[in-house]
């Protein structure tokens, strides 16, 4: 067993963390005040290969390895949430699923558009009645000769305003099925961004699909094959959500531990009191715990093995830990974590958003639950 990153990895590491520290971590907070997308930090982050960390190289992409991209997610989410979000979704729900469904046409039309800065992806799976019960979808797609028409609306579809090309599961007739939409699609309407109360750098907007015309050509997979794809898609997030509560914890721990060296009361730095001390070292056990999490379950998808399983576990105790974590670093700060020029603040909000997106905790522990008593023979349901 060896834990050691490869100098490859050291090197990608090093790469990510100079360019989240310098460009991305000096605007979290105006991100986060002004409800602005970084739209110009996207772009630079382009010239880094953030937006073709999946992208194998023979098709002028990073092709990096599950582990090495969930070191990039961390050190983004330790730099801004909002901007290590607004990527994830990119990478994990836009760009992945077609690299492994799309067809060679498909690679062909929207790779480098996606790779280069020229779109943005966006995930549109829920719905007003379907949201952990993602089966229950009611968008449907019905054919019209060489097209689908796309009829139904979607919520809170992380990157929506920004977004070039959506990922769009809905109905057709031989069962549920996934579609790349392109913006500009008649019929696709980006309407209402939400007031959010984290994240808030990340547009999250609903989508109307009114008859929405997309060429057949642009399903993705068989008609049929939707559900299954959106679910692959969905455990290489979950993991990077464990990638994404890693880089918020490390950066919550930082502030407190620098909060408490400075800040003086019965004449010492409050570091000096060993409840401190205790809320620090549980901390970084937290952190630690995740970060196993996350490189055991990368080292299963690297590695060509089922890793949904523990996509889940990571997901739930990564994102329990982060409500935790940052819930007990605001405390170390008394009231000044309670004020907005403090970063824990907006780390507690962000981090919030954890366990509730990409299949809340409650789903993720259905989903172990299930995978346990399914290996026993008995069938539970949700
Ligand atoms: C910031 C943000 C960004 C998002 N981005 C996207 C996106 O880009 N694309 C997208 O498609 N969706 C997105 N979502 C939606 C997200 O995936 C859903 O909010 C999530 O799956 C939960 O669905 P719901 O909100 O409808 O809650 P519900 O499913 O209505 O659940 C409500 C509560 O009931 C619990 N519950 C439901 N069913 C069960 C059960 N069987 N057993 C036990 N408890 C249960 C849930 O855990 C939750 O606590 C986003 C959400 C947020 C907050």
């Amino acid at each position: 067993m060896d834990f050691r990153l490869s100098e490859d990895q050291l090197m990608f590491r090093k790469m990510f963390a100079d360019f989240c520290t310098k460009e991305i971590r000096p605007q979290g907070e105006h991100i986060d005040q002004a409800e602005e997308a970084p739209v110009d930090l996207l772009q630079k982050a382009v010239d880094q290969g953030f937006w073709a960390a999946l992208v194998p190289e023979a098709m002028e992409g990073c092709g990096l390895d599950v582990y090495t991209y969930m070191l990039m997610l961390e050190e983004l989410a330790r730099a801004d949430m909002s901007t290590a979000l607004i990527l994830s979704v990119h990478n994990s729900l836009m760009v992945k699923p077609l690299i492994d469904h799309g067809t060679d046409d498909q690679k062909e039309r929207y790779l480098a558009a996606l790779s280069f800065g020229e779109m943005l992806g966006a995930f549109a799976l829920t719905e007003p009645a379907a949201g952990s019960d993602a089966a229950a979808l009611a968008t449907t797609a019905n054919r019209d000769g060489d097209d689908y028409l796309l009829k139904g609306t979607k919520l809170w579809v992380s990157n929506g305003e920004l977004a070039g090309l959506f990922l769009v599961v809905a109905k057709a007739a031989g069962g549920i099925t996934a579609f790349l939409v392109e913006k500009d699609t008649p019929g696709l309407k980006v309407g209402y961004r939400e007031k959010t109360l984290g994240l808030r750098g990340v547009p999250c907007n609903t989508l109307y699909l009114d008859n929405a015309r997309v060429p057949a050509a642009n399903r993705l997979g068989e008609e049929g094959q939707g559900f299954k794809i959106a679910q692959h898609a969905l455990d290489l997030s979950r993991l990077g959500m464990g990638a994404l509560a890693l880089g918020g914890c490390e950066r919550a721990l930082e502030e407190a531990i620098r909060f408490s060296m400075e800040h003086i009361q019965f004449n010492v730095p409050i570091a000096q009191k060993q409840i401190i001390q205790n809320y620090i070292a549980n901390a970084k056990t937290e952190v630690e715990a995740i970060r196993c999490l996350v490189t055991y379950t990368a080292w299963l998808a690297d590695s060509g093995q089922d890793f949904s399983h523990h996509a889940s576990i990571t997901k739930l105790f990564s994102a329990r830990a982060a409500h935790e974590v940052t819930d007990k670093m605001l405390q170390v700060h008394g009231g000044y974590g309670y004020m907005k020029e403090y970063a824990i603040e907006r780390y507690y909000r962000d981090c919030r958003a954890l366990e509730i997106i990409e299949g809340t905790s409650q789903i993720q522990q259905f989903l172990i639950a299930r995978d346990l008593y399914k290996a026993e023979g008995l069938e539970i349901r949700p």
